[in-house]
């Protein structure tokens, strides 16, 4: 009888042990299985009424918007802003904002990012729109 029960806690301290040895190697698989984190990955366009437009960073677009919503294409007039995308990178091509400031920020990409006064955004003050380079575990 006493032998029967050391056994049995022997084994039980043994079932322990291997759940808790299972459950470290899942956390470890986990870690290791983590997407990477790395360079930003998509852009993210912020409009004035707070909607968003997420375009992912290797698409060749360009979007025009006029008075806070996308439009065809830019007549010059009301509130405008053209912003192109190509190969990884987004800048503001075209805008009628009173000192083009978006246009002077120049382009934001993967290397940029990390030397520009505005880091991972490009701003339209005046006709409050912005272009955000996002991702990459940020
Ligand atoms: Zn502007």
């Amino acid at each position: 009888m006493e032998r029967t029960t050391g056994t049995r806690r022997k084994l039980n301290w043994l079932l322990t042990a291997a759940a808790i040895l299972f459950a470290a190697l899942l956390v470890v698989l986990c870690l290791l299985l983590r997407p990477k984190t790395g360079a930003p990955d998509r852009f993210v366009i912020h409009f004035a009424d707070g909607e968003t437009l997420e375009i992912p960073a290797w698409e060749t677009k360009t979007i025009v918007i006029r008075d806070g919503r996308i439009v065809d294409s830019a007549t010059g007039e009301g509130d405008e802003n053209v912003i192109r995308i190509e190969n990884g990178r987004a800048w503001m091509e075209q805008a009628n904002c009173p000192h083009h400031e978006c246009m002077r920020q120049g382009a934001l990409t993967a290397e940029t990012v990390r030397s520009r006064p505005l880091g991972t955004w490009i701003v339209c003050a005046p006709h409050k729109v912005y272009i955000e380079f996002a991702g990459g575990g940020q």
